[in-house]
C-alpha cells in the first residue's frame, strides 16, 4: 500500500497549506500599528516636567524603565536597528553621514535618506517584510523609509526635505491627521512616523534646560492630540502603538573647565592620515595611510584621560558594532560631554550623544498602548533589538533572522494575545478546523479508492497469470 498512502500523505500538506498558514490569508487577523520615533528623547525626560499625557499613557499601557540604544548611539544607526532588530555591524548603517573614503566625500543625514546605496546592504527592514507578507507599510519621515531595498521601496515613504523644520507643532499635528486617513481611508497596516525632537533642541540649548522642558511639554500635547486623533478615527480597538527613540542626550563639557580633544596635538593628519570621520561629536574614526595604522594607535591610545582608542579588530564585542566593513581601522569614542575634534575645533553643540550606550544619559523611552498591550504595565529596562520581534509578533509577519528576542517583551502582551487576538481569530481557527477534517475525511476517501481499485486489477492480474500458467514473481502493487 506504498503508493496510495504516500498519495494521501501528498495531499495532506496540500489541504492543511491553504488554510494552515498563519495568519489565513483574505482575514484581517492582526491589528495595526504605529511606530513613532521622538529623536533624542533621553529616557528621564519626563521627570522634571509636567506631561500629563504621558502619565496618561503609562496608566493606559506599557511603560518600560528605559530603553538601551545600540551603539553607536546615533539616529541612522539606532533607528536602522530598531526596524530590521540587528546588530548595526551587521546592517552597516554605521554612521549618520554616508561616506567614501576613494573619492573623501561626505554626505549628511539627510542627504543619505534618498541613497539607497547606504541603506540596502542585504538586511531588509520591517516595511519590506511585511510588505511581502500582504501587509500595507508607509514611512513618515522615518530615517532608511526612502531607500529601497532589494530593489523594492516602501510602499509609501515620505522622506524629510532639507529645509524641513522640525518643531512645527501644527506640523506635526497635521501629520498625525495624514497619519489617521492612511490608517482608515487606505487601510495601511503598518506606519512608522518621526519626528526631529526633541533631538535639535537638546543639541542647541543643552538636555536640562527650559528650552528642552517646554519641547517636551509640546511632545506631550502631540501625544494627546494622537490620543484625541486615534479615538476620533475609531482605531481605539484597531491600532496599537509604540512610541520610542533612538538615543538620549548628555550636556557637553566646554573649555575652560576641561581639556577639550583635538587630535592635532597628537598626530599629524597630513601625514598619517588618509581619510577621517571626525568634528562629529563623541565618536570618529580613522583611515591611517598605508603603513601607519600602528603608528596612529600609538599616537592616540593614551593621548587623552578620556579618549578611547582601539583599532578596529579590537573593538569591544559587547558593542556588537566594529565587524562591518564599513567601520574604519582606527576607532574612538569619548567619555560622555567630551568631543573629538581632528584639526581645529569647529564644535558649537551644547548637548550631544553618539557615547558608550552603558550610561544612562545615552538610554531612551519605550512606551506602548493599545488593545494587545496590557494597561499600567511597568516593564524593566530592555535593548532596542527587541522591539523589531514584538512588532513582527503584533502585525502578523513571520521574521527575518535578528538579533532580538521576543521572550524579552512577551510579558507586556495581554495574556489573551496568544489565542491570537480572540473573537478575530476564532474565524480563522474554525476554517482551520473545517480544513482538517475535509483533509481526513478526503484522505481516507482516496486510500479507499486506491486500495479499491489496486484490489481489483491484482485480482484481475492473477486472473490472467493463472490463466496462462506463468511462474513469473508476483505483481506488486507499486506497479501500479
Ligand atoms: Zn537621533
Amino acid at each position: 500500500m506504498t503508493g496510495p498512502r504516500a498519495l494521501a500523505l501528498l495531499l495532506l500538506p496540500v489541504l492543511l497549506g491553504w488554510a494552515g498558514g498563519h495568519p489565513v490569508p483574505g482575514t484581517k487577523s492582526f491589528r495595526k500599528l504605529l511606530l513613532i520615533s521622538f529623536d533624542g528623547f533621553r529616557w528621564d525626560y519626563d521627570q522634571d516636567v509636567d506631561t500629563p499625557n504621558m502619565d496618561r499613557l503609562a496608566q493606559e499601557g506599557v511603560k518600560a524603565k528605559y530603553l538601551t540604544p545600540p551603539f553607536v548611539t546615533m539616529t541612522s544607526p539606532s533607528h536602522f536597528t530598531t526596524i530590521s532588530g540587528r546588530w548595526i555591524e551587521d546592517h552597516g548603517v554605521i554612521h549618520n553621514m554616508m561616506f567614501n573614503t576613494e573619492t573623501q566625500w561626505k554626505y549628511s543625514f539627510k542627504t543619505t535618506q534618498n541613497k539607497t546605496e547606504w541603506w540596502d546592504n542585504g538586511v531588509l527592514p520591517l516595511w519590506i517584510t511585511a510588505q511581502r507578507q500582504g501587509r500595507k507599510t508607509a514611512s513618515f519621515h522615518y530615517p532608511g523609509g526612502g531607500a529601497k531595498y532589494q530593489g523594492e521601496a516602501v510602499q509609501r515613504s515620505l522622506v524629510e526635505s532639507h529645509t524641513h523644520p522640525n518643531g512645527n507643532e501644527t506640523e506635526w499635528r497635521q501629520n498625525i491627521d495624514i497619519v489617521m486617513n492612511w490608517f482608515t481611508k487606505e487601510d495601511f497596516d503598518f506606519v512608522t512616523l518621526y519626528y526631529g525632537e526633541p533631538d535639535s533642541v537638546g543639541h542647541l540649548y543643552g538636555p536640562d534646560t527650559e528650552n528642552r522642558r517646554a519641547m517636551i511639554q509640546q511632545i506631550d500635547r502631540t501625544i494627546g492630540y494622537l490620543l484625541e486623533a486615534i479615538g476620533r478615527h475609531s482605531l481605539t480597538e484597531h491600532l496599537n502603538v509604540i512610541i520610542t527613540s533612538d538615543h538620549g542626550m548628555t550636556t557637553m563639557k566646554k573649555k575652560p573647565n576641561i581639556t577639550e580633544i583635538l587630535l592635532r596635538n597628537y598626530i599629524s593628519f597630513k601625514d598619517l592620515v588618509q581619510f577621517d570621520i571626525v568634528d562629529y561629536g563623541g565618536f570618529g574614526m580613522l583611515l591611517p595611510k598605508p603603513g601607519q595604522e600602528e603608528a596612529v594607535y600609538q599616537a592616540l591610545k593614551n593621548a587623552h584621560p578620556h579618549l578611547n582608542v582601539y583599532k578596529k579588530e579590537e573593538f569591544p564585542e559587547r558593542f556588537h558594532f566594529a565587524k562591518h566593513e564599513r567601520v574604519l581601522p582606527i576607532v574612538m569614542y569619548a567619555d560622555p560631554g567630551y568631543s573629538i575634534s581632528g584639526r581645529i575645533i569647529l564644535y558649537f553643540n551644547k548637548g550631544d550623544h553618539g557615547f558608550d550606550n552603558v550610561y544612562m544619559d545615552m538610554k531612551t523611552i519605550f512606551r506602548a498602548f493599545g488593545p494587545d498591550f496590557k494597561k499600567n504595565h511597568l516593564a524593566e529596562p530592555f535593548d532596542s533589538i527587541h522591539i523589531y520581534p514584538l512588532m513582527c509578533k503584533l502585525l502578523g509577519v513571520t521574521p527575518e533572522p535578528h538579533n532580538g528576542s521576543l521572550a524579552v517583551t512577551q510579558e507586556m502582551l495581554v495574556d489573551t494575545y496568544d489565542q491570537h487576538t480572540g473573537a478575530e481569530m476564532k474565524r480563522a481557527s474554525a476554517l482551520q478546523n473545517t480544513a482538517i477534517s475535509l483533509t481526513v475525511v478526503t484522505g481516507v476517501l482516496v486510500v479507499l479508492f486506491v486500495a479499491g481499485v489496486t484490489f481489483t486489477v491484482f485480482c484481475r492480474k492473477k486472473t490472467q497469470r493463472a490463466d496462462q500458467n506463468s511462474t513469473s514473481e508476483p505483481v506488486r502493487m507499486t506497479e501500479l
